[in-house]
């Protein structure tokens, strides 16, 4: 996979050169360019920003350097469509990437789509997106206007409140899609199993000592008993999920749930009526 991400900080996206991220990069798993948006301004102040029409608050980002950046993205990987450029060599000398679809431009802002697992795994699907990291009020609204035209544009949310750019979303999206991608965690079993892989909240986990500070270790996981223990650890995500984020557990598809998860969610309070979850009535 491909990612550029376009900042005014870069350095702030340095941790991407950490950890599994950080090994994946130098394994060329992923490529990921980080670039200046600074760079592509003429002034002699190198001017990103200016006041907002109809007046307010706060700077908004000028669209003509965010285009100019876009497009140089564009140039670095040759055409879209399915045909490679002619010598088959990427301008800035990397792989040019070859594929049917538009890179994937993702703006991170407040009043996007929220992200979570299920777009992480739409989004290692894709092979290459573009991060536009706003700051100030946000860019420009003809920008995404024009962009839309040369990209499959993605405004997304990291969440319902509001930071101060779109690095962080960077940081996190990129950590999430990420360790999708085949190869860059260890073992892949460990996708399978933890939170949200299958809508609900991965089970509590324990390591040793067996007896901590008086605490025991669940004895059902000391058992053995393998069919036991997946049977144990079922049950706590029901039992977590429906404490902390009992709106996933409206969400579940009853199709999917077996007897005994049924039995569980009636103890929890949550009964199955007309093809959905729903909280029991209590009568
Ligand atoms: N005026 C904007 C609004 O109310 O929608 C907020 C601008 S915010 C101060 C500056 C930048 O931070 C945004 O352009 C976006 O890139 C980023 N940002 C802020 N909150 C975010 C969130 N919840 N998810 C993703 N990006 C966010």
């Amino acid at each position: 996979m491909r990612i550029d991400a376009i900042s005014i900080f870069p350095e702030y996206l340095a941790p991407l050169e950490l950890s599994l991220i950080g090994k994946a990069r130098q394994e060329g798993l992923l490529d990921l360019r980080v670039h200046d948006l600074r760079t592509f301004t003429t002034d002699r102040h190198r001017t990103v920003d200016d006041t907002p029409y109809g007046g307010g608050a706060g700077m908004v980002m000028k669209p003509e350097p965010w285009a100019q950046a876009l497009e140089s993205v564009l140039d670095a990987v040759g055409p879209s469509n399915g045909h490679p450029p002619a010598d088959n060599a990427a301008a800035d000398g990397s792989s040019p990437v070859q594929s049917n679809r538009p890179p994937t431009l993702i703006v991170p802002s407040p009043a996007g789509e929220v992200f979570d697992q299920r777009m992480a795994h739409e989004l290692a699907s894709r092979e290459h997106l573009v991060f536009a990291c706003g700051r100030y009020e946000g860019i420009d609204d003809r920008l995404l206007d024009w962009a839309s035209g040369q990209f499959d544009l993605r405004p997304v949310s990291l969440g319902d409140y509001v930071l101060n750019g779109g690095e962080v979303a960077v940081l996190a999206i990129v950590e999430a899609v990420g360790r999708l991608l085949p190869g860059v965690v260890g073992n892949p079993d460990s996708l399978v199993e933890e939170s949200h892989a299958d809508g609900l909240l991965e089970y509590p986990v324990y390591t040793k000592p067996s007896n901590w500070r008086g605490r025991d270790v669940p004895e059902a996981l000391l058992s053995g008993n393998h069919a036991g223990i997946a049977r144990y650890r079922r049950e706590q995500q029901l039992i977590r999920t429906a404490a902390r984020r009992p709106d996933l557990i409206a969400r579940l598809d009853p199709d999917a749930l077996t007897g005994v998860d049924v039995d569980a969610l009636l103890q929890l309070g949550f009964e199955v009526q007309s093809g959905r979850v729903v909280r029991a009535s209590g009568d």
